[in-house]
Protein backbone atom coordinates (compact mmCIF):
# COMPACT_ATOMS: atom_id res chain seq x y z
CA UNK A 1 0.00 0.00 0.00
CA UNK A 2 1.69 3.59 -0.76
CA UNK A 3 1.20 6.09 1.36
CA UNK A 4 -1.10 9.16 -0.22
CA UNK A 5 1.59 11.69 1.29
CA UNK A 6 5.07 11.15 0.08
CA UNK A 7 8.25 12.57 0.84
CA UNK A 8 10.08 13.07 -1.87
CA UNK A 9 13.85 14.07 -2.50
CA UNK A 10 14.53 15.83 -6.19
CA UNK A 11 17.79 15.97 -7.36
CA UNK A 12 18.35 18.94 -9.52
CA UNK A 13 21.02 19.29 -12.55
CA UNK A 14 24.47 19.50 -11.97
CA UNK A 15 25.53 22.06 -14.95
CA UNK A 16 24.24 24.65 -13.09
CA UNK A 17 22.08 26.72 -10.15
CA UNK A 18 18.58 26.70 -10.21
CA UNK A 19 17.42 29.78 -11.07
CA UNK A 20 20.59 30.78 -13.48
CA UNK A 21 19.11 29.27 -16.61
CA UNK A 22 22.05 27.08 -17.45
CA UNK A 23 20.01 24.10 -16.82
CA UNK A 24 17.72 25.06 -19.70
CA UNK A 25 14.06 23.49 -19.69
CA UNK A 26 15.18 21.19 -16.44
CA UNK A 27 14.95 24.24 -14.57
CA UNK A 28 11.18 25.45 -14.92
CA UNK A 29 10.16 21.43 -14.51
CA UNK A 30 11.38 20.85 -12.07
CA UNK A 31 9.63 23.66 -10.25
CA UNK A 32 6.48 22.34 -11.98
CA UNK A 33 6.33 18.83 -10.28
CA UNK A 34 7.59 19.97 -7.03
CA UNK A 35 4.77 22.30 -6.97
CA UNK A 36 2.43 19.51 -8.79
CA UNK A 37 3.18 17.86 -5.98
CA UNK A 38 3.22 19.88 -3.07
CA UNK A 39 0.05 21.30 -4.38
CA UNK A 40 -1.27 17.42 -3.92
CA UNK A 41 -0.03 17.20 -0.02
CA UNK A 42 3.46 15.25 -0.83
CA UNK A 43 6.58 16.47 0.99
CA UNK A 44 9.00 18.10 -1.15
CA UNK A 45 13.09 19.09 -0.87
CA UNK A 46 15.07 19.50 -3.56
CA UNK A 47 19.14 18.81 -3.66
CA UNK A 48 20.79 21.86 -5.84
CA UNK A 49 23.99 23.32 -6.66
CA UNK A 50 24.75 26.13 -4.29
CA UNK A 51 23.21 29.76 -5.31
CA UNK A 52 19.68 28.07 -6.34
CA UNK A 53 16.93 29.85 -5.93
CA UNK A 54 13.47 28.24 -6.48
CA UNK A 55 10.56 30.46 -5.08
CA UNK A 56 8.82 29.26 -1.81
CA UNK A 57 10.67 25.61 -1.63
CA UNK A 58 13.48 23.97 0.57
CA UNK A 59 16.43 23.55 -1.09
CA UNK A 60 19.37 21.89 0.18
CA UNK A 61 22.52 23.62 -1.28
CA UNK A 62 25.39 21.87 -2.46
CA UNK A 63 29.21 23.09 -2.63
CA UNK A 64 31.17 22.10 -5.91
CA UNK A 65 31.91 22.37 -9.51
CA UNK A 66 29.61 21.96 -11.80
CA UNK A 67 29.37 19.32 -14.76
CA UNK A 68 29.60 20.40 -18.23
CA UNK A 69 26.80 20.08 -20.49
CA UNK A 70 26.25 16.19 -22.33
CA UNK A 71 25.12 17.81 -25.86
CA UNK A 72 28.59 19.89 -26.37
CA UNK A 73 30.88 16.17 -26.37
CA UNK A 74 30.99 13.84 -28.93
CA UNK A 75 28.86 10.38 -29.08
CA UNK A 76 31.72 8.36 -27.47
CA UNK A 77 32.81 10.82 -25.19
CA UNK A 78 33.95 9.09 -22.05
CA UNK A 79 32.41 9.72 -18.11
CA UNK A 80 34.08 12.56 -16.87
CA UNK A 81 33.67 14.27 -13.43
CA UNK A 82 35.59 17.82 -12.22
CA UNK A 83 37.35 17.99 -9.06
CA UNK A 84 35.48 18.13 -5.88
CA UNK A 85 32.29 18.08 -8.36
CA UNK A 86 28.99 19.49 -7.40
CA UNK A 87 27.46 16.12 -8.75
CA UNK A 88 29.32 14.05 -6.62
CA UNK A 89 28.70 15.87 -4.04
CA UNK A 90 25.07 15.62 -4.48
CA UNK A 91 24.40 12.23 -4.52
CA UNK A 92 26.74 11.81 -1.10
CA UNK A 93 24.50 14.13 0.23
CA UNK A 94 21.13 12.03 -1.01
CA UNK A 95 22.84 8.66 0.37
CA UNK A 96 23.16 10.02 3.92
CA UNK A 97 19.44 12.04 3.13
CA UNK A 98 17.65 8.74 1.41
CA UNK A 99 16.43 7.30 5.25
CA UNK A 100 13.62 10.42 5.06
CA UNK A 101 12.31 9.75 2.12
CA UNK A 102 9.94 7.35 0.04
CA UNK A 103 11.32 7.94 -3.46
CA UNK A 104 13.65 10.02 -4.87
CA UNK A 105 13.56 11.53 -8.40
CA UNK A 106 16.44 12.79 -10.35
CA UNK A 107 16.58 15.28 -12.84
CA UNK A 108 20.25 15.41 -13.69
CA UNK A 109 21.22 13.64 -17.39
CA UNK A 110 24.40 12.47 -15.84
CA UNK A 111 25.84 9.08 -15.46
CA UNK A 112 26.48 9.29 -11.77
CA UNK A 113 22.84 8.62 -10.72
CA UNK A 114 22.17 5.94 -12.83
CA UNK A 115 25.15 3.93 -11.83
CA UNK A 116 24.32 4.55 -7.98
CA UNK A 117 20.66 3.57 -8.61
CA UNK A 118 21.73 -0.44 -7.57
CA UNK A 119 23.69 1.10 -4.38
CA UNK A 120 20.49 3.57 -2.74
CA UNK A 121 18.05 1.73 -0.13
CA UNK A 122 15.33 4.09 -1.49
CA UNK A 123 13.70 3.41 -5.36
CA UNK A 124 14.79 6.41 -7.85
CA UNK A 125 13.02 7.71 -10.70
CA UNK A 126 15.21 9.19 -13.26
CA UNK A 127 13.37 12.15 -15.50
CA UNK A 128 15.75 11.94 -18.74
CA UNK A 129 15.57 15.32 -20.02
CA UNK A 130 17.39 14.66 -23.49
CA UNK A 131 17.53 12.61 -25.98
CA UNK A 132 20.36 9.85 -26.88
CA UNK A 133 23.65 11.72 -26.74
CA UNK A 134 26.51 9.44 -25.91
CA UNK A 135 26.96 5.97 -25.71
CA UNK A 136 28.06 5.52 -22.47
CA UNK A 137 25.12 7.35 -20.92
CA UNK A 138 22.63 5.26 -23.46
CA UNK A 139 24.24 2.17 -21.81
CA UNK A 140 23.98 3.24 -17.75
CA UNK A 141 20.30 4.40 -18.86
CA UNK A 142 19.80 0.91 -20.05
CA UNK A 143 21.31 -1.12 -17.57
CA UNK A 144 18.72 1.06 -14.80
CA UNK A 145 15.85 0.32 -17.34
CA UNK A 146 16.58 -3.47 -17.18
CA UNK A 147 16.46 -3.76 -13.39
CA UNK A 148 14.08 -1.27 -12.55
CA UNK A 149 11.20 -1.14 -15.15
CA UNK A 150 9.25 2.16 -15.27
CA UNK A 151 11.92 4.33 -13.38
CA UNK A 152 12.81 5.99 -16.79
CA UNK A 153 10.74 8.85 -17.44
CA UNK A 154 10.87 11.34 -20.67
CA UNK A 155 8.88 14.09 -22.22
CA UNK A 156 8.03 12.90 -25.57
CA UNK A 157 7.58 10.38 -27.92
CA UNK A 158 10.34 11.33 -30.25
CA UNK A 159 12.92 11.61 -27.31
CA UNK A 160 12.00 8.26 -26.36
CA UNK A 161 12.52 6.96 -29.77
CA UNK A 162 16.25 8.08 -29.92
CA UNK A 163 16.89 5.06 -27.21
CA UNK A 164 16.89 1.63 -28.25
CA UNK A 165 14.78 1.17 -25.32
CA UNK A 166 12.85 3.78 -25.90
CA UNK A 167 9.23 1.85 -25.86
CA UNK A 168 9.96 1.05 -22.24
CA UNK A 169 10.12 4.92 -21.45
CA UNK A 170 7.72 6.70 -19.60
CA UNK A 171 6.24 9.61 -21.67
CA UNK A 172 5.14 12.72 -19.04
CA UNK A 173 4.90 15.60 -22.04
CA UNK A 174 5.03 18.90 -19.54
CA UNK A 175 3.27 21.28 -17.88
CA UNK A 176 2.86 24.87 -16.91
CA UNK A 177 1.26 26.96 -13.69
CA UNK A 178 -0.94 28.56 -16.35
CA UNK A 179 -2.14 31.40 -13.85
CA UNK A 180 0.87 32.58 -14.07
CA UNK A 181 0.82 33.09 -18.40
CA UNK A 182 -1.52 35.56 -19.21
CA UNK A 183 -3.37 35.17 -22.59
CA UNK A 184 -2.65 37.94 -24.74
CA UNK A 185 -5.15 38.47 -27.50
CA UNK A 186 -3.18 41.48 -29.47
CA UNK A 187 0.38 41.21 -30.12
CA UNK A 188 2.87 43.78 -31.10
CA UNK A 189 5.07 43.77 -34.41
CA UNK A 190 7.71 41.77 -33.33
CA UNK A 191 9.14 38.01 -33.40
CA UNK A 192 10.22 35.99 -30.73
CA UNK A 193 12.81 33.23 -30.20
CA UNK A 194 13.35 31.99 -26.54
CA UNK A 195 15.73 29.29 -25.45
CA UNK A 196 19.75 28.60 -24.25
CA UNK A 197 22.24 30.27 -27.13
CA UNK A 198 24.19 27.00 -28.38
CA UNK A 199 24.48 25.55 -31.09
CA UNK A 200 22.18 22.57 -30.77
CA UNK A 201 19.00 25.45 -30.72
CA UNK A 202 19.87 26.69 -34.00
CA UNK A 203 19.12 30.42 -33.18
CA UNK A 204 20.99 31.42 -36.85
CA UNK A 205 18.02 29.61 -38.56
CA UNK A 206 15.82 31.89 -36.78
CA UNK A 207 17.75 34.76 -37.48
CA UNK A 208 18.14 34.28 -41.35
CA UNK A 209 14.54 33.62 -41.88
CA UNK A 210 13.75 37.14 -39.83
CA UNK A 211 16.12 38.43 -42.17
CA UNK A 212 14.36 37.50 -45.23
CA UNK A 213 10.97 37.40 -43.82
CA UNK A 214 12.34 41.79 -43.21
CA UNK A 215 10.79 41.51 -39.58
CA UNK A 216 11.58 42.06 -36.31
CA UNK A 217 12.92 39.35 -33.75
CA UNK A 218 13.49 39.64 -30.07
CA UNK A 219 15.32 36.98 -28.37
CA UNK A 220 15.56 36.20 -24.80
CA UNK A 221 17.60 33.02 -22.92
CA UNK A 222 20.61 32.33 -21.27
CA UNK A 223 24.14 32.75 -23.08
CA UNK A 224 26.83 30.37 -22.11
CA UNK A 225 29.05 30.69 -25.21
CA UNK A 226 29.27 34.84 -25.84
CA UNK A 227 31.59 34.00 -28.55
CA UNK A 228 29.10 32.21 -30.25
CA UNK A 229 26.55 34.46 -30.06
CA UNK A 230 28.75 37.39 -31.91
CA UNK A 231 29.72 35.25 -34.39
CA UNK A 232 26.12 34.90 -35.65
CA UNK A 233 25.46 38.58 -35.13
CA UNK A 234 28.09 39.61 -37.30
CA UNK A 235 26.76 36.86 -39.88
CA UNK A 236 23.64 38.19 -40.24
CA UNK A 237 24.16 42.42 -40.14
CA UNK A 238 21.41 43.51 -41.96
CA UNK A 239 18.89 41.34 -39.28
CA UNK A 240 16.92 43.33 -36.97
CA UNK A 241 17.36 41.41 -33.86
CA UNK A 242 17.82 42.41 -30.26
CA UNK A 243 19.04 40.32 -27.13
CA UNK A 244 16.90 41.16 -24.73
CA UNK A 245 18.38 38.97 -21.18
CA UNK A 246 17.51 36.18 -19.68
CA UNK A 247 14.15 37.07 -17.57
CA UNK A 248 12.16 35.70 -14.81
CA UNK A 249 9.24 33.27 -15.82
CA UNK A 250 6.66 36.37 -14.85
CA UNK A 251 8.42 38.92 -17.05
CA UNK A 252 9.36 36.29 -19.86
CA UNK A 253 5.63 35.51 -20.41
CA UNK A 254 5.09 39.46 -21.27
CA UNK A 255 7.34 39.50 -23.53
CA UNK A 256 6.21 36.12 -25.43
CA UNK A 257 2.79 37.22 -25.25
CA UNK A 258 3.38 40.57 -27.14
CA UNK A 259 4.94 38.76 -29.72
CA UNK A 260 3.71 37.77 -32.89
CA UNK A 261 4.79 34.19 -32.91
CA UNK A 262 7.46 32.07 -31.26
CA UNK A 263 9.94 30.43 -34.29
CA UNK A 264 11.62 27.36 -32.47
CA UNK A 265 15.15 26.44 -34.76
CA UNK A 266 16.16 22.77 -32.65
CA UNK A 267 19.05 21.07 -34.69
CA UNK A 268 18.61 18.55 -32.17
CA UNK A 269 15.58 16.14 -31.39
CA UNK A 270 14.56 18.35 -28.79
CA UNK A 271 13.33 16.43 -25.62
CA UNK A 272 10.40 18.75 -25.46
CA UNK A 273 10.26 22.05 -25.85
CA UNK A 274 9.10 24.00 -22.77
CA UNK A 275 9.10 27.71 -24.22
CA UNK A 276 6.56 25.90 -27.25
CA UNK A 277 3.96 25.28 -24.22
CA UNK A 278 4.96 28.95 -22.59
CA UNK A 279 3.83 30.63 -26.04
CA UNK A 280 1.51 28.54 -26.39
CA UNK A 281 -0.16 29.54 -22.80
CA UNK A 282 0.32 33.21 -23.40
CA UNK A 283 -1.67 32.78 -27.38
CA UNK A 284 1.46 32.68 -28.92
CA UNK A 285 1.53 30.59 -32.07
CA UNK A 286 4.65 28.79 -32.50
CA UNK A 287 6.54 27.91 -35.88
CA UNK A 288 8.96 24.41 -35.47
CA UNK A 289 10.65 22.55 -37.47
CA UNK A 290 9.09 19.15 -37.62
CA UNK A 291 11.54 17.23 -35.29
CA UNK A 292 11.89 16.04 -31.66
CA UNK A 293 8.82 17.61 -29.10
CA UNK A 294 8.17 20.60 -30.60
CA UNK A 295 6.77 18.47 -33.65
CA UNK A 296 4.49 16.82 -30.84
CA UNK A 297 3.16 19.79 -29.19
CA UNK A 298 2.67 22.14 -32.11
CA UNK A 299 -0.62 21.43 -33.76
CA UNK A 300 0.05 22.22 -37.49
CA UNK A 301 -2.39 24.75 -38.96
CA UNK A 302 -4.27 24.92 -35.59
CA UNK A 303 -1.59 26.39 -32.79
CA UNK A 304 1.08 27.24 -35.61
CA UNK A 305 3.07 25.87 -38.42
CA UNK A 306 5.79 22.60 -38.56
CA UNK A 307 7.83 23.05 -41.08
CA UNK A 308 10.40 20.93 -42.96
CA UNK A 309 13.64 20.79 -40.74
CA UNK A 310 16.65 23.18 -41.32
CA UNK A 311 14.65 25.18 -44.15
CA UNK A 312 14.85 28.59 -43.86
CA UNK A 313 12.60 29.47 -46.44
CA UNK A 314 10.10 26.77 -45.19
CA UNK A 315 10.00 29.53 -41.84
CA UNK A 316 9.72 32.57 -43.62
CA UNK A 317 7.14 30.56 -46.05
CA UNK A 318 5.58 29.89 -42.62
CA UNK A 319 5.12 33.48 -41.15
CA UNK A 320 3.13 34.71 -43.64
CA UNK A 321 0.46 32.17 -42.85
CA UNK A 322 0.68 33.23 -39.56
CA UNK A 323 -2.80 35.30 -39.97
CA UNK A 324 -4.65 31.60 -40.12
CA UNK A 325 -3.80 30.63 -36.61
CA UNK A 326 -6.00 31.50 -33.64
CA UNK A 327 -4.37 32.72 -30.74
CA UNK A 328 -7.38 31.88 -28.45
CA UNK A 329 -7.17 28.42 -29.57
CA UNK A 330 -3.12 28.06 -28.63
CA UNK A 331 -4.16 29.06 -25.43
CA UNK A 332 -6.84 26.50 -25.07
CA UNK A 333 -4.77 23.77 -26.10
CA UNK A 334 -2.33 24.62 -23.61
CA UNK A 335 -5.00 24.22 -20.47
CA UNK A 336 -6.27 20.96 -22.13
CA UNK A 337 -3.05 19.15 -21.92
CA UNK A 338 0.12 21.26 -20.25
CA UNK A 339 -1.55 22.57 -17.25
CA UNK A 340 0.04 22.04 -13.72
CA UNK A 341 -2.93 19.05 -13.20
CA UNK A 342 -2.45 17.38 -16.20
CA UNK A 343 1.19 17.37 -15.61
CA UNK A 344 0.37 16.31 -12.25
CA UNK A 345 -1.67 13.57 -12.63
CA UNK A 346 0.90 11.56 -14.80
CA UNK A 347 3.80 12.21 -12.39
CA UNK A 348 2.36 11.05 -9.73
CA UNK A 349 0.49 8.46 -11.07
CA UNK A 350 4.47 7.55 -12.37
CA UNK A 351 5.80 7.40 -9.20
CA UNK A 352 3.07 5.56 -7.32
CA UNK A 353 3.77 2.84 -10.36
CA UNK A 354 7.26 2.50 -9.04
CA UNK A 355 6.37 2.59 -5.84
CA UNK A 356 4.72 -0.72 -5.68
CA UNK A 357 6.47 -2.77 -8.00
N1 LIG B 1 13.86 30.78 -19.98
C1 LIG B 1 13.73 31.73 -18.95
N2 LIG B 1 14.05 33.02 -19.21
C2 LIG B 1 14.46 33.45 -20.43
C3 LIG B 1 14.58 32.49 -21.47
C4 LIG B 1 14.27 31.16 -21.21
O1 LIG B 1 13.35 31.37 -17.83
O2 LIG B 1 14.71 34.64 -20.59
C5 LIG B 1 13.52 29.37 -19.70
C6 LIG B 1 12.20 28.94 -20.30
O3 LIG B 1 11.14 29.26 -19.45
C7 LIG B 1 12.36 27.42 -20.47
C8 LIG B 1 13.87 27.24 -20.55
O4 LIG B 1 14.47 28.51 -20.31
O5 LIG B 1 11.85 26.75 -19.34
C9 LIG B 1 14.29 26.65 -21.88
O6 LIG B 1 13.82 25.35 -21.92
P1 LIG B 1 13.53 24.50 -23.21
O7 LIG B 1 12.84 23.23 -22.76
O8 LIG B 1 12.79 25.29 -24.23
O9 LIG B 1 14.96 24.16 -23.80
P2 LIG B 1 16.32 23.54 -23.17
O10 LIG B 1 17.13 24.72 -22.74
O11 LIG B 1 15.94 22.66 -22.02
O12 LIG B 1 16.95 22.79 -24.29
Amino acid sequence: MVSSSLRLLFLSTSVGALGSGLGGGVELTLLNIAQAMQRRGHQINIVAPAGSVLAGLPITQIPGRLQETAQTQGRDAPITLPVDAVLANMWDAARQMQGKYDLLLNFAYDWLPFYLTPFFDRPIAHLVSMGSLTDAMDAAIAQVIDSYPATIGVHSRAQADTFAFGDRCVILGNGLDLSLYQFQPQPEDYWAWVGRIAPEKGIEDAIAAAQTAGVALKIWGAMPDEAYWQTIRQTYPEANISYEGFLSTTELQQAIGRSRGLLMTPKWIEAFGNVAIEALACGVPVIAYRRGGPAEIVEDGKTGWLVEPDSVMGLVEAMKKLEQIDRYTCRQHAETTYSMAALGDRVEAWLQRILVL
